[in-house]
């Protein structure tokens, strides 16, 4: 037994609480698919966990894609006639699409108007939008902001600069008793938008700080890269040892009030899959399993045909589901630490379960064994708890004959993992069991 088990409950504790004080310092950091913002994003994450820093030239190859330029920006603002900002970066990064070439003009309004993204649904709200691949520029504000502009001229200013550098992204390795690999892997790429990309890095980052406590069978590898050109690279760099990773989560917009939905890897029968599916059958709250497409997150990239790696997407509220997603809406009251606190919990009770799903030999196949003389069987009927571990005991000696793992066990018999594997690790002091390779 390495990773404890945990409860699943809906209360902040702690790692609820600290999960939000990192996404609340990690908020107004302008990041991007590249440049500093994803830096300074990444030098945070390493105060919590040890992290290795990738830097891939601009320009490099990865299969079909090529490493972008670099985008960095200081500065952005539209100034009316009296000099006034009334579209102003330094209020919210939103305000810039990503990736906005540099400008410094005047215009008419209905020139600047080409330009401007608002969301008028949601007059409050500033869209999230970008332009990473086409050279574009725009700002982003809310409906309310755009009715005020008068026609007049305006100081249009987006002091951003696109040039050679890198594309960065971070790995934390955890190394376990086998190179068997788990990936967990979270997009850095979204500026100040919390449910969207922060929430995903925060349970990352404690899942990891938690992992590396305790003796792990696997080995655990962290992702921490822009969406799609960030997997994109790192499976080009990495493709040689692809075949070690044995199960994966991506982890997305997984901090929201909403129920927690699993979506499948492309094979669809995945053991993380199943491990996931258990423990939300047994989590006790409502949730949602969709089946594989080829959109979202970066399964895209992870379950492209070439690869087929068998990773799945632990999210709450999917991306496109919830109004707030892509505007700044998705805030920091928007994510809850209760939320994070739960999805963490139900993390690490999926990688419980892959770290303890293994296949045992029963070493008394013919007839029960006797449990009694072990001291194993009650001693008084009635007692409906040592009849669920009694019970757990049937049915792990009863499947146990090579072919059938702890989860298959658990599913065929309706009880929680927890149980069967407490189960198996009595018998397997009583001698009862072996452990196969
Ligand atoms: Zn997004």
């Amino acid at each position: 037994m390495t990773v404890a088990e945990i409860n699943i409950q809906g209360q902040a504790g702690q790692v609820g609480r600290e999960a939000h004080q990192l996404i609340t310092e990690l908020y107004p950091i302008c990041r991007s698919i590249s440049g500093n913002g994803v830096r300074e994003t990444l030098d945070r994450i390493g105060q919590h966990i040890p992290l290795t820093i990738r830097e891939v030239a601009s320009g490099t190859q990865v299969f079909d894609w090529t490493v972008p330029q670099e985008w960095n920006i200081r500065d952005a603002y539209v100034k009316n006639f009296k000099g006034e900002r009334v579209i102003d970066f330094q209020k919210s990064n939103l305000h810039v699409m990503s990736y906005s070439v540099p400008v410094r003009q005047t215009m008419s309004l209905e020139d600047l108007r080409k330009h401007l993204h608002t969301l008028p649904e949601h007059p409050d709200w500033i869209p999230y939008r970008t332009s990473y691949y086409s050279p574009n520029w725009g700002f982003c504000l809310s409906h309310h902001q755009f009715m005020d502009l008068r026609d007049e001229d305006y100081e249009v200013c987006i002091d951003s600069s696109l040039e050679n550098g890198h594309l960065t992204y971070g790995e934390c390795y955890l190394p376990g008793e086998t190179t068997d690999e788990v990936l967990i892997s979270s997009h850095v790429c979204h500026p100040s938008l919390c449910n969207d990309n922060l929430s995903g890095i925060a349970v990352a980052v404690w899942a990891a700080k938690e992992l590396r406590t305790t003796s792990r069978r696997h080995s655990y590898r962290f992702l921490f890269a822009p969406a799609t050109i960030g997997p994109v690279t790192w499976l080009a760099a990495n493709e040689h040892q692809t075949e070690r990773i044995k199960h994966g989560l991506i982890l997305a917009c997984i901090g929201d009030p909403g129920k927690t939905t699993y979506k499948k890897s492309r094979r669809g029968d995945a053991e993380v899959d199943r491990a996931v599916a258990h423990v939300l059958k047994h989590s006790g709250q409502d949730y949602e399993i969709t089946e594989f497409s080829p959109w979202g997150y970066d399964e895209r990239q992870y379950c492209s045909p070439g690869f087929n790696l068998p990773i799945g997407c632990l999210m709450r509220t999917p991306n496109g589901c919830f109004p707030e997603y892509h505007s700044s809406a998705d805030n920091l009251e928007f994510v809850r630490p209760e939320s994070l606190e739960d999805s963490f919990n139900k993390c690490m009770s999926i990688i419980n379960v892959l770290e303890n799903n293994r296949a045992y030999l029963n070493q008394n196949p013919k007839c029960e064994p006797q449990l009694g003389k072990r001291g194993l069987y009650r001693k008084m009927g009635g007692q409906a708890q040592a009849e669920d571990s009694e019970l757990a005991m049937l049915w792990v000696l009863n499947l146990s004959d090579g072919d059938q793992s702890l989860l298959d066990i658990a599913e065929r018999s309706g009880l929680r993992f927890s149980a069967i594997r407490q189960a198996a690790h009595l018998l397997l002091q009583h001698h009862l069991l072996e452990v196969l390779p």
